[in-house]
């Protein structure tokens, strides 16, 4: 990416020039939500100004206009994720609806006391708090894939644990916390060699890397809007037919019916029976527009961008005195997590925010993770598309000038 396209790309995204404090704002908190362009919001205000009914159930045009708008996003989320049919695709809240859904529809079709559920010490709460709910709720077993120092799953130990009691394997594709690009197309086919399904939580690999669900040959496959510069409160999930046609329904009530009496309802066809009530196609809509735009760019792009991003800051931060990074595995997405000497992450983070520049610090909703290694939490910078090297300068300059103050 050439300098002049990444200023064309920054003045996309108005919050780019906000100050913090009288500061110039330095965005690295882009695992936890992206920044919007123009076009996403715009979107958003062109369809309520526009075309806002309910959708599915209008005689009236404006009704079938937005109905159209919303399936037209779902056939935009299709091709994203290169699926093979537009009905495989359902819109949920995010990435955690996606994943809730599965775990307890799913859960009801194909689990049974002592099943088991193989998750990696590396997942977000929202790929293992519902699997354990899961668990408890069935009598199953939850086991733990363990990673190496550097932050890398431990594959034949994985892959040890999966036997005939296993009935799925979830993963995610990229670690939130240690950046750590998992090969799930290789977890899938060990997994599948043994006829156990997998889930990808892609919540972290969506924004940054092509993603082709066939390829992997994912069973489920699970995003969140508003990390790929789209809005709160929709994503997605990938489900394979074979798979979702043979799940009951997650949630009851209008449009995911066929016909209702009071002894009997029989469910829509896919993808309805998992939309209850009214779904959110406003967002639908701007999320189709946030996919475009990242196509438009194109995410090969994208991911080489911020790989660029991510070794300078790497190689940056090893300069800071007491610095310790953690993950460092060999395939990296866009996120650094470090500490510094005995500095509480929070308190690294305050003063970083006092400089303008916005990160993450705790446990990152990976609380297993986080206690496994032993640490109270990391400062995390995440990147974007609209990153820049100077920014990465800056924010480790500030990260210098913060631990001085605190050392
Ligand atoms: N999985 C991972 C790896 C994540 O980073 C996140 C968000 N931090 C989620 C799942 C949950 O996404 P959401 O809160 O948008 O549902």
């Amino acid at each position: 990416m050439t300098q002049d396209e990444l200023q064309a790309l920054r003045s996309d995204f108005p919050i780019l020039a906000e100050k913090v404090y009288g500061k110039d704002l330095i965005y690295l908190d882009n695992a936890a939500t992206t920044q919007k362009p123009r076009c996403v919001v715009e979107k958003m205000a062109d369809a309520y100004y526009r075309y806002n009914a309910n959708i599915h159930r209008g005689v009236h045009r404006l009704s079938q206009v937005a109905t159209e708008a919303n399936e037209q996003a779902r056939d935009e989320a299709a091709r994203f994720l290169h699926a093979g049919h537009r009905h495989e695709i359902i819109f949920t809240r995010g990435a955690t609806e996606a994943i809730n859904l599965v775990a307890f529809s799913y859960g009801e079709a194909f689990c049974h006391e002592g099943d088991e559920v193989v998750v990696t010490v590396m997942e977000h709460h929202s790929n293992l708090v519902p699997w354990q709910m899961l668990c408890e709720r069935k009598g199953m077993k939850l086991r733990v894939a363990p990673m190496n120092e550097a932050g890398e799953l431990d594959l034949p130990a994985l892959y040890a644990l999966l036997n005939e009691r296993t009935r799925m394997v979830a993963v995610a594709h990229v670690s939130n916390v240690l950046g750590t690009v998992n090969p799930v197309r290789e977890i899938i086919a060990k997994a599948h060699a043994r006829g156990i399904p997998v889930l990808v939580d892609g919540a972290q690999s969506a924004p940054h890397m092509e993603v082709d669900v066939e390829a992997l040959d994912a069973d489920f496959y699970v995003f969140s809007g508003h990390k790929v510069y789209g809005p709160t409160g929709i994503g997605v999930l990938y489900g394979k037919e074979r798979w979702l046609d043979a799940m009951p329904p997650y949630q009851g009530g209008g449009e995911m019916v066929g016909t209702v009496t009071f002894e009997r309802t029989t469910y829509n066809e896919l993808p309805f029976k998992f939309e209850a009530g009214t779904p959110d196609y406003i967002g639908s809509v701007a999320l189709a527009e946030a996919l475009r735009y990242v196509q438009r760019i194109w995410l090969t792009r994208i991911a080489a961008h911020e790989d660029a991003l991510l070794r300078h800051a790497t190689r940056r931060l090893l300069e800071v005195d007491g610095i310790r990074l953690i993950g460092t595995a060999r395939e990296k997405g866009a996120v650094v997590s470090f500490l510094v000497g005995s500095i509480h992450p929070y308190d690294l983070g305050m003063l970083l925010d006092k400089q303008g520049v916005a990160v993450r610090t705790g446990h990152h909703c990976a609380q297993p993770l986080v206690d496994s290694l032993g640490i109270p939490g990391t400062v995390r910078a995440s990147f974007a598309l609209y990153n820049t090297m100077d920014e990465v300068d800056r924010f480790v300059e500030a990260v210098k000038r913060a631990a001085a103050m605190l050392q």
